[in-house]
């Protein structure tokens, strides 16, 4: 080798050991972001009637559908009813409005009228069971059976467990005689299944006339998870969501001529419809880490064992690895692009037609950052087909990221860590939409977590076939609530 390749053999070696030298020192200076609590003492209340208020509650079919034609209000009528009737103490103590028909706010007054409120939320109708699915149920949807250990039923996850928990949570301070210092408001939406445009829109434009403004916002959404992520296991992970992906829908529209099927031309408008597809499918929007999830791995990063810590707390190098690998996985591809999703396609009357039009719907779903234009460039980009018109359809405009560094995060990470000491709580990106997002303009901060406590696997029984939530993670949940209220009254 002559001198001037090994000067170079040896300087490469030198930056190599100089790069791993920083990635180490890194990697064992990160401490844990995880915030310090005592356990407390357990919460006592009364757990049989609180069983069987969820069950009561989980009998009632409060469907909202898109065929608004279909919409039934009596469900609504009786559920209402039904939690006056459950919860004297609450709606004797709060007030109590109804907004749009089926909405619900109510306000427990603070004792300081100067302090900024909080204000939790949760939505009233849940989605259908799809017809034809009901015998796969191992319990039936709407029987509120409560049986193993779990209650089952539609509505269980989503989201009447978090309705009920926050009014038995408001009930039990009642009962203990707390009087909060702000005030404490809640929102149930009766149609956050089908947009909230009735429901929390209507109640967020009440607020906003009333000039109301709040310290924040809790909202559904996150979940104490076991077995998300195997290096960390058994210590369950809690996912608070801190933003929100914004969703956008874009209809794909081709007209041409029609005619004969046994004089076709070489490509039918459903032809072109579905090479469109393939190609939106075939490019899938760049992945990037955006806010939540770099400040969701700096927060995972000091719990994991050396090699994976090594690479979290270095992402100025591994970002692109760390990309890739949750690219690689299903769920968490979620995380790290807008998501493309055809899910509907139209198109032709008969065999032996050639149509005149065809069709097909695409939901997006949209990282921080990626706005509704930049998706319809991207699709008008890719499919390359001057002739297929695009519609811009339902889309929605989540707030911006809430902070990690607010107090009110910190009351939120407190209370769960009460509960359950050894979780670890981690600030995420939410691949849903909320009614939170009604809410943007009245509130500092917007958080997106109830407290249940799910094995992975049962998040499949969202808006699926066996949808169940454990009686003693429904309990535990209740005192999550009750810490929540307390922890943020405290906040400041
Ligand atoms: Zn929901």
């Amino acid at each position: 080798m002559s001198a001037r390749l090994k000067k170079i053999a040896v300087g490469l070696g030198a930056g190599v050991a100089l790069v791993l030298a920083i990635m180490v020192i890194r990697a064992v200076g990160v401490s844990s972001y995880q915030v310090d609590v005592d356990p407390i003492a357990t919460i006592d209340f009364d757990q049989a009637g609180a069983t069987e208020r969820l069950a009561a509650a989980l009998r009632i079919p409060t469907i909202s559908s898109r065929q608004l034609e279909l919409f039934d209000k009596a469900p609504f009528e009786q559920y209402l009813n039904g939690l006056e009737a459950q919860f004297p103490a609450v709606y004797g103590a709060l007030t109590a409005e109804r907004i749009a028909g089926h909405s619900l706010l109510l306000h427990w007054p603070g004792r300081d009228p100067a302090a900024a409120p909080i204000l939790f939320m949760a939505h009233l109708d849940m989605v259908p069971v799809e017809p034809g699915t009901e015998a796969d149920w191992t319990y039936a949807p709407f029987a509120g059976t409560v049986a193993d250990g779990f209650f089952w039923g539609r509505g269980a996850l989503d989201i009447k467990s978090g309705v009920l928990a926050l009014h038995e949570a408001v009930q039990i301070l009642l009962q203990q005689g707390y009087q909060p210092q702000r005030s404490i408001w809640l929102a149930f939406g009766h149609d956050e299944e089908i947009g909230g445009g009735s429901g929390n829109q209507s109640v967020a434009a009440v607020l906003e006339q009333r000039g109301q403004h709040f310290a924040a916002v809790i909202d559904e959404g996150g979940f104490v998870l076991d077995g998300l992520i195997p290096e960390i296991s058994p210590r369950p992970t809690a996912l608070i969501d801190i933003a929100e992906k914004a969703y956008c829908t874009i209809q794909l529209t081709i007209r041409g001529e029609g005619g004969h099927s046994s004089m076709p031309p070489p490509h039918t408008t459903v032809g072109r419809i579905s090479s469109a597809i393939q190609r939106l499918e075939a490019n899938p929007f760049p992945t990037e880490l955006c806010d939540p999830v770099r400040l969701q791995l700096q927060h995972l990063a000091p719990e994991m064992p050396f090699l994976p810590r090594l690479v979290l707390s270095n992402l100025w190098l591994t970002a692109p690895l760390v990309k890739a690998q949750l690219a690689a996985n299903e769920r968490a591809n979620a995380l790290v692009r807008t998501t493309t999703a055809a899910t509907m396609i139209s198109g032709g009357v008969q065999e032996n037609v050639v149509p005149q039009q065809a069709g097909a719907t695409v939901n997006f779903r949209l990282l921080p950052g990626t706005t509704p234009e930049q998706v319809l460039k991207h699709v008008r980009r890719v499919i390359d087909d001057p002739a297929i018109e695009l519609t811009l359809g339902m889309t929605t405009y989540p707030p911006a990221s809430s902070s990690v560094d607010s107090p009110y995060y910190r009351a939120i990470a407190r209370s769960v860590r009460e509960i359950y000491p050894d979780c670890v709580v981690l600030p995420t990106l939410l691949f849903g939409a909320t009614d939170s997002r009604h809410y943007a303009k009245l509130a500092d901060q917007v958080y997106r977590f109830h407290g249940l406590r799910l094995p992975l696997d049962d998040v499949a029984g969202f808006h699926g076939t066996n949808e169940r939530v454990g009686v003693q993670s429904y309990l535990e949940c209740i005192r999550i609530m009750v810490r929540m209220m307390q922890n943020l009254d405290a906040a400041d």
